[in-house]
């Protein structure tokens, strides 16, 4: 081989290379753009003729307060991620069902749904913010609150047919919540511990905590949802720093960290792929699957599981099912966009000797 031959071996061998190079960074490239959030819904509660709960003697509506902290944090949201859709149930002083804005939300393939109220009690001393997932974990206090959000639908035209004889005050009426699974559950909770979080920073600092119960405005969502209960219109101090309109920036900021933070766990599993410092060889007992959803009690209709060949873990007091079991997690991650067609929120898990592992979060 002569000298100028060899020469046009190695330039194309380089060639080569830097082709490889740069198609190996464009697949990198598509697959971080697998995973996005990309619909958020936000809810101002009641609104029109629906105030909400008010506090005559301050001349406070909770419909008011809802709306101003929910434009607010959708114009943080657009300003901060241009390519994410933000939108309204409401963006004016104006009535909406309360399975409207369920609706909206499904038929925009949302992938969170926010909904931004204000609490009130017959005890005045009641204070606190307190945020909800949609679950059937109700105590006697919880149905207060869920009670009241839920009479909304009273002032509704025709409710009773529209909500299949459904009455906010009868106890008969909440069975049908047990029936329904959260299958975005996990998420919701995760992404209501980050607003809890967020929002106990201030300016209202009592923590009432994470809850469940059964919402009629989150019931028929399909994707993530959390009812945020910002304070007590009823109570004396709550009621101060709720009217004070320069908190509402405050409220509407801490939602958005919480946003933030939601949004970048909820597209991690692609960087991580872009990445592949997470991909590592398996060690002994150690495999992936990935969790099509989890609920509380045992999924008997195999239709739940959409033709996918699935299996159940049992964590705690949910029962996970999971597809697949694979050696590495870049294994699962070839299969998890196939699985997100049927599955929108599905995530992959790691276990250990056929147990899940611990402190992951979805
Ligand atoms: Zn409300």
């Amino acid at each position: 081989m002569n000298a100028p031959a060899k020469y046009n071996i190695i330039l194309m061998l380089l060639a080569a290379f830097s082709l490889c190079l740069f198609h190996c960074k464009a697949g990198a490239a598509d697959e971080k753009s697998l995973i996005k959030l990309r619909t958020v819904v936000i809810d101002p509660g009641h609104g029109g003729s629906d105030p909400g709960c008010i506090n005559r003697a301050k001349g406070l509506k909770e419909k008011d307060i809802t709306l101003s902290v929910a434009l607010k944090l959708g114009a943080l949201i657009k300003q901060n991620y241009p390519e994410v859709k933000v939108l309204y149930t409401r963006s004016t002083d104006k009535a909406v069902d309360l399975r409207d804005r369920t609706d909206i939300a499904n038929r925009n393939k949302a992938d969170l749904f926010i909904s931004i109220h204000v609490n009130s009690a017959a005890d005045a001393s009641a204070k606190g913010v307190e945020t909800w997932v949609m679950g059937t974990n109700k105590t006697a206090a919880n149905m207060e609150v869920c009670k009241t959000e839920n009479s909304a639908i009273i002032l509704e035209n025709d409710y009773t047919s529209k909500y299949q004889g459904f009455d906010p005050e009868s106890p008969e009426s909440y069975i049908i919540f047990s029936l329904i699974q959260n299958t975005h559950l996990e998420q919701s909770l995760y992404f209501a511990g980050l607003v809890q979080n967020q929002l106990v920073q201030g300016p209202i600092v009592r923590n009432r905590g994470v809850k469940q119960g059964p919402f009629l405005v989150l019931w028929t969502a399909t994707m993530p949802t959390i009812l945020i209960e910002l304070g007590f219109i009823s109570n004396d101090n709550d009621s101060r720093l709720l009217a004070n309109r320069y908190n509402h920036n405050t409220f509407a900021k801490r939602i958005f960290a919480a946003f933030k933070e939601y949004k970048t766990k909820y597209e991690s599993e692609s960087i991580r792929l872009a990445d592949g410092t997470e991909s590592q060889a398996s060690r002994t007992g150690e495999s992936f699957g990935i969790q099509i959803f989890s609920r509380t009690s045992p999924a008997n209709n195999k239709r739940l599981m959409k033709g996918l060949d699935a299996y159940c873990i049992r964590d705690g007091k949910y029962y996970k099912y999971i597809y697949g079991n694979f050696d590495t997690r870049d294994g699962a991650m070839a299969e998890l966009e196939t699985v997100r067609k049927k599955f929108k929120d599905a995530f992959i898990v790691k276990m250990e000797n056929d147990s899940l592992v611990k402190n992951q979060t979805p």
